[in-house]
């Protein structure tokens, strides 16, 4: 086996397709988001862009509330954990954040995980490969953390399709009631940018005894009175038996965590492999996500903010012919429909527009849907609106791209 000829030629392919990734290099700016120092690959000196793309959709990562308790939390506690949090790594700011999050969702109990990612890995793998003769029937289109962690649990999988309650139905229905059934969804799914109609399928979970699994990743701190998710806003978050969410995108920092009853989290606290055998947050990691818990569950402000800006920008590409996509959520996805097309979109926004905004392409989303995603948030002026549509037009007359939704 050549092995750097194996390496070198599955790069190529990917090269090839238009799929190579490559990472903006940026520094972000206290006091200047959305703006960004973007740093050229080809040494040249860093120069101000405009970020389209973050999934710190609030801003929080620069509130000034999460910087002054994570700079206390370092400058009072030090660095890392110090440990798993088995072994000396549970610290009262870990301890004070489940209790936060947990009552952000309406449960009694939460668990805190190294990221989304995890949290959904370790708690699907560990109910999946425990509960007895269990399935886990599935959104179609069920980010790859979760579809990972049922793979690894061993448990039979259903797939139902997008959003379709009629079909999640016909197969619980062939399931029976007593079989161990986990339904697996997300709220807010964060490349359509389309929602799920969770009373619609907890009714369903009700009625054939299964488990719910909500992912509100994309919408924790988003919606809801509270920040509370979707389940929040439609008040059925009393219905779902776990909700799993995200510290990193609209709460501004890392890490992830479950809410449910507490067996359940205790559960996963105690036989998920994902949550016992690695390292806890340091402190001022809990500091900061806590103070951005704490102030979207008092403040309106940016939600609301961020909701009229996300409604201008759709408008706005509406009414000069871009082809944004119709969604009723805070992600606003122009269609490209072809990979290097997509690529070079985002290159030309980058290099010669000073706008960055990174080109989502398959595994991401299915082939010939290529698109750029728009998070606007609250600090998304009207200037930076005009500069980002004037851009675009100009990018989309320049590469012959199709208008037509
Ligand atoms: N669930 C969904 C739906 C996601 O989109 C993501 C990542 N973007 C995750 C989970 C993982 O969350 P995290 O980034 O906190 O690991």
């Amino acid at each position: 086996m050549n092995y750097n000829n194996f390496f070198k030629d599955a790069i190529s392919g990917l090269k090839a397709e238009g799929r190579y990734r490559v990472f903006a290099n940026l520094e972000r700016i206290v006091g200047k988001f959305p703006k960004s120092l973007y740093h050229p690959e080809n040494g040249e000196a860093p120069r101000e862009i405009t970020v389209w793309c973050s999934n710190d959709y609030l801003g929080m990562g620069q509130h000034p509330k999460v910087l002054d308790a994570m700079d206390k939390a370092v400058s009072g506690q030090g660095g890392g954990a110090g440990g798993t949090r088995n072994i000396s790594g549970s610290n009262h700011l870990h301890v004070a954040l489940e209790h936060e999050l947990a009552d952000l969702h309406g449960k009694e109990a939460a668990l805190l995980m190294t990221s989304g990612y995890v949290a959904n890995w370790t708690t699907l793998s560990t109910l999946g490969s425990k509960l007895p003769d269990c399935v886990i029937i599935s959104d179609s289109q069920n980010h790859n953390s979760m579809i990972e962690g049922m793979r690894h649990s061993k448990a039979e999988r259903r797939i139902w399709n997008h959003n379709d309650v009629e079909h999640l139905e016909a197969i619980l229905k062939d399931l029976g009631p007593e079989r161990a059934k986990i339904v697996a969804f997300e709220s807010v799914y964060s490349m359509d940018g389309d929602i799920a109609p969770i009373g619609q399928i907890l009714d369903l979970c009700e009625k054939y005894n299964a488990i719910s699994y909500l992912d509100e990743v994309h919408a924790v701190g988003m919606y809801g009175p509270r920040g509370g998710g979707v389940a929040e806003r439609d008040g059925v978050m009393h219905r779902v038996d776990i909700v799993q969410g995200t510290l990193a995108k609209a709460f501004g920092v890392i890490g992830g965590y479950i809410a449910a009853r507490p067996e359940i989290v205790d559960f996963v606290r105690s036989f998920g492999n994902g949550f016992i055998f690695t390292s806890s947050h340091p402190p001022s990691i809990a500091a900061g996500a806590l103070a951005a818990v704490r102030h979207l569950k008092e403040s309106n402000a940016e939600r609301i903010a961020q909701k009229e800006r996300a409604e201008t920008l759709r408008e706005r590409m509406r009414e000069v012919g871009l082809p944004v996509m119709d969604a009723p959520s805070h992600i606003v996805p122009l269609m490209v429909g072809n990979a290097a097309m997509c690529k070079e979109a985002s290159d030309r926004l980058l290099f010669e527009h000073d706008i960055y905004v990174q080109p989502i392409n398959y595994p991401t989303v299915p082939r010939g849907t290529e698109r750029l995603r728009f998070t606007p948030g609250p600090l998304h002026n009207d200037e930076l609106m005009d500069h980002l549509i004037d851009s675009l037009l100009a990018v989309w007359s320049q590469l012959g791209i199709s208008k037509a939704a």
